[in-house]
C-alpha cells in the first residue's frame, strides 16, 4: 500500500478518550422493517440524535479540545451556517471559548437566529458562501482567530472515527457500513475505525447524484470542483477542497464505493425513516436507508449498519416530502 493514512486507529481512540462525556455515544437501532427488507439484520446508528442534531458536534469538540489554552482564548472561526456551524457554536461555547460564525447577508434569518443560540457571535458579510470564506480568512490574518475546517483536518476525522468505534462495539459482526459522504470526513474517519476493527468488513459512501465531489474527485484522481445544485441531501453539498490534505486520500484508500442517490430515493429514505422508524432525519441522513431501498447496495451477506448522520432539516419541508408533494429537488425541475 502506499504512504501511511494521515489518521490512525490511535489517533480516532485518543479522540474518543478526549470527547468522551462531551458528545452521546449514540444508540444502534435494530430495524425489523429494514432486515426484512435485506434478509440480514440492519443496525440505524441513530446520530441525528447527537446534540445540535449531527455528527458534526465529534469534530468540532475535538479540534476545540486539540487547541492550546492561547488559541482557545483567541476564539475559533468558520463559515459554515449548516450542521458544522451548529456544532462548532456550541463546541466553542461547552470549552470557554467563543466561535464567530461568518455567514452572507442571503443566509435566511431563523438559520441566524440559531446560531446565535448556540452561543456564537455572528458575522454577516457579502452575498456568497465565498465572501464569507474571505472573511474566514482576514479574521484569520488579522484578529488571529483559529480556523476549524468542517472535513479536513486531522483532529476532526478523528473524532468523526469515533461514530465507527461504537458501530463496531455494538455490531460486532458487521460486514458492511453504510456511511454518507460530502467532503469525507465522516466516511473516511468510520472507514479508518470500522476497517482496523473488522479488515473483512465493507464500508460503502452515499451521496446525491448531484454534484458528487468526491466520487467525481477519485474518479478523476484527483481532487475537481463540481457544479452546486439544490438537493434534499443539502448537507452533502459542496465540494472537497482542491488542497485537500486528509480526506481524498483516505476514502481513496478506504471506501469500497460510492453510491449515488437521485432525489426520489432520497425522498424514499426520509419517508421511511419516518413513517417505519418514528426517526425524523434531513436528506442527508436518510442517503444509507434510501440505497437499501433502492436495491442499490449488491451483495449483501451479514449484518448492516447504516448511519443516520443529522436531523436538521426545515420542518416545512419534511411535511411536504412526508406527504409524498411535490418534492421541490425532483428530478424533472432540474
Ligand atoms: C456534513 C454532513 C455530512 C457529510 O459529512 P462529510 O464529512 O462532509 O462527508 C453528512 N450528513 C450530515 C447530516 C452532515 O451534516
Amino acid at each position: 500500500m502506499s504512504a501511511p493514512l494521515p489518521v490512525t486507529i490511535e489517533d480516532i481512540e485518543a479522540a474518543a478518550r478526549r470527547i468522551s462525556g462531551r458528545v452521546l455515544p449514540t444508540p444502534l437501532a435494530i430495524s425489523p422493517s429494514l432486515g426484512k427488507l435485506c434478509g440480514e439484520p440492519v443496525g440505524l446508528k441513530l446520530e441525528h440524535h447527537q446534540t445540535t442534531g449531527s455528527f458534526k458536534l465529534r469534530g468540532a469538540t475535538n479540534a476545540v479540545l486539540s487547541l492550546s489554552a492561547e488559541e482557545r482564548a483567541r476564539g475559533v472561526v468558520a463559515a459554515s451556517t449548516g450542521n458544522h456551524g451548529r456544532a462548532l457554536a456550541h463546541a466553542a461555547k461547552a470549552e470557554g471559548s467563543v466561535a464567530t460564525i461568518c455567514m452572507s447577508r442571503l443566509v435566511p434569518e431563523n438559520k441566524v437566529s440559531e446560531i446565535r443560540r448556540l452561543g456564537a457571535a455572528v458575522r454577516i458579510v457579502g452575498r456568497s458562501q465565498d465572501e464569507a470564506q474571505e472573511e474566514v480568512e482576514r479574521l484569520v490574518a488579522e484578529k488571529r482567530l483559529v480556523m476549524v475546517p468542517p472535513f479536513d483536518h486531522p483532529a476532526v476525522v478523528a473524532a468523526q472515527g469515533t461514530l465507527g468505534l461504537e458501530i463496531v462495539e455494538a455490531m460486532p459482526d458487521v460486514t458492511t457500513v453504510l456511511v454518507p459522504v460530502s467532503g469525507g470526513g465522516l466516511a473516511a474517519g468510520v472507514a479508518a475505525a470500522v476497517k482496523a476493527r473488522r479488515p473483512a468488513a465493507r464500508v460503502i459512501g452515499l451521496t446525491m447524484e448531484r454534484g458528487a465531489a468526491m466520487r467525481a474527485s477519485l474518479a478523476a484522481g484527483r481532487p475537481v470542483p463540481v457544479e452546486e445544485q439544490p438537493s434534499l441531501a443539502d448537507s452533502l453539498g459542496g465540494g472537497i477542497g482542491l488542497d485537500n490534505r486528509v480526506t481524498f486520500a483516505m476514502c481513496r484508500e478506504l471506501l469500497d464505493d460510492i453510491v449515488l442517490l437521485t432525489e426520489a430515493e432520497i425522498a424514499a429514505g426520509m419517508r421511511h425513516a419516518y413513517r417505519e422508524e418514528r426517526e425524523i432525519v434531513e436528506g442527508a441522513g436518510a442517503v444509507g436507508i434510501a440505497a437499501l431501498l433502492a436495491g442499490k447496495i449488491r451483495d449483501i451477506t451479514g449484518s448492516i449498519a447504516v448511519v443516520l448522520s443529522g436531523r436538521n432539516v426545515d420542518m416545512g419541508l419534511h411535511l411536504s416530502v412526508m406527504n409524498g408533494e411535490t418534492n421541490p429537488f425532483r428530478e424533472e425541475a432540474a
